[in-house]
């Protein structure tokens, strides 16, 4: 796998365009600023709201959305994917012409062909990893963060140069970046939302009932699986040092407890259970699922988030949040 660093990247394929982000949130913000710092001439097209005042504070012309399409020669579409399709299509769409690039930071609407941009336009992606803030946090420091860079459709023959100046000019080069495609960054994606952190978030569940049905102190159990903080810190360490290196950091009881047991907690079967998974990313299937779901005002999601939130697991973690705020362990 080849990694893209700044010495790959020439800002210059962004030195004589305008670059108009649209919208002002959480990736719009930070990819705004680093870009504006890179020297990139930066205007913001948003709907009027806070997003629109933030970003008017920050020093930015912020103009309605079809002006900023009118006006740019590389267009963000940095608003949330569930309302790419209808902004896409009433205000960037009509504004469209032959030599302007469209750029996202996730690909899912165009891999699934909710947007359709014409022939003669450059279609690019530069998909950080990691939230909005940190990519402007990390820049501000002087590093930045990774990120995926493809390319859907090369009209101009320079669709690549400018998607790499892109990912120089909010600092990703600095750190990597990966090539690879809108269906690959897609799949993955979704596949870390649907089959990986389930799993994890679905066993927390279930260990608390365990665990509060056994008679543990909710809070305290709350503040076992994850509330303490250390469970973050295990996953800073995976990356840091290495997924089985870091067990080395726990004691060997811990070692052989988890070794010995995971194959019984997760058998081997449960591969067909992620490849299904995968299968129903890769066919469309949940993509139809979420848009049927949108259409109808979001029944099922919004029943899903209810019991969710009506979990007792929530009430238990006030403790363990008050005591990760007097250990100073929240900005670590
Ligand atoms: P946000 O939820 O932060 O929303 C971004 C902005 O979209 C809002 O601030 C608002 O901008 C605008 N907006 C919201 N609703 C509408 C609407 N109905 N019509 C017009 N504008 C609207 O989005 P994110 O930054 O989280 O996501 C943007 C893209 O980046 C997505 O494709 C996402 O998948 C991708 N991404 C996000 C990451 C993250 O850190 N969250 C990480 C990597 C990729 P304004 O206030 O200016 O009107």
């Amino acid at each position: 796998m080849r990694v893209l660093r700044d010495e790959d990247a020439d800002l210059r394929h962004l030195s004589s365009k305008t670059v108009a982000i649209i919208g002002y949130g959480n990736q719009g913000r930070a990819q705004a600023l680093n870009l504006r710092d890179s020297g990139v001439a930066v205007i913001i097209g948003s709907i009027r709201d806070a997003g629109a005042e933030q970003a008017a504070r920050d020093g930015f012309e912020v103009v309605p959305i079809a002006d900023a399409c009118l006006r740019a020669d590389v267009l963000a579409l940095l608003i949330p994917d569930e309302v790419q399709h209808d902004v896409y299509h009433r205000d960037v769409a009509p504004a469209l012409r032959p030599g302007q690039a469209l750029d996202f930071a996730h690909g899912y609407n165009i891999h699934f062909g909710r947007i359709r941009p014409p022939l003669e336009v450059d279609v690019i992606m530069i998909a950080p990893r990691m939230i909005g803030i940190n990519v402007r946090k990390s820049f501000e420091r002087g590093k930045g963060v990774p990120a995926y860079l493809a390319v859907a459709q090369d009209a101009s023959g320079h669709a690549r140069d400018i998607a790499l100046a892109w990912a120089k000019g909010i600092g990703a080069t600095r750190a990597g970046v990966v090539e690879t495609t809108f269906a690959q960054e897609t799949e993955l994606d979704l596949f870390a939302e649907q089959a990986f952190w389930p799993i994890i978030i679905r066993d927390l569940l279930l260990s608390y009932e365990v665990l509060v049905d056994e008679g543990f102190p909710p809070e305290m159990v709350a503040l076992e699986l994850y509330g303490s903080g250390e469970t973050a810190e295990i996953f800073r360490q995976m990356a840091r040092v290495g997924i089985v290196k870091q067990m080395r950091l726990h004691s060997q009881t811990s070692q052989y407890g988890t070794l010995s047991r995971g194959p019984r907690m997760l058998p081997d079967a449960a591969r067909e259970r992620l490849r299904d998974s995968l299968r129903q990313i890769r066919s469309g299937q949940f993509a139809a699922e979420w848009t049927k779901e949108q259409a109808d005002g979001y029944p099922t999601f919004s029943e899903l988030r209810r019991a969710a939130e009506q979990h007792g697991i929530n009430e238990s973690e006030v403790l363990a949040r008050e005591i990760l705020h007097r250990a100073g362990l929240e900005e670590n």
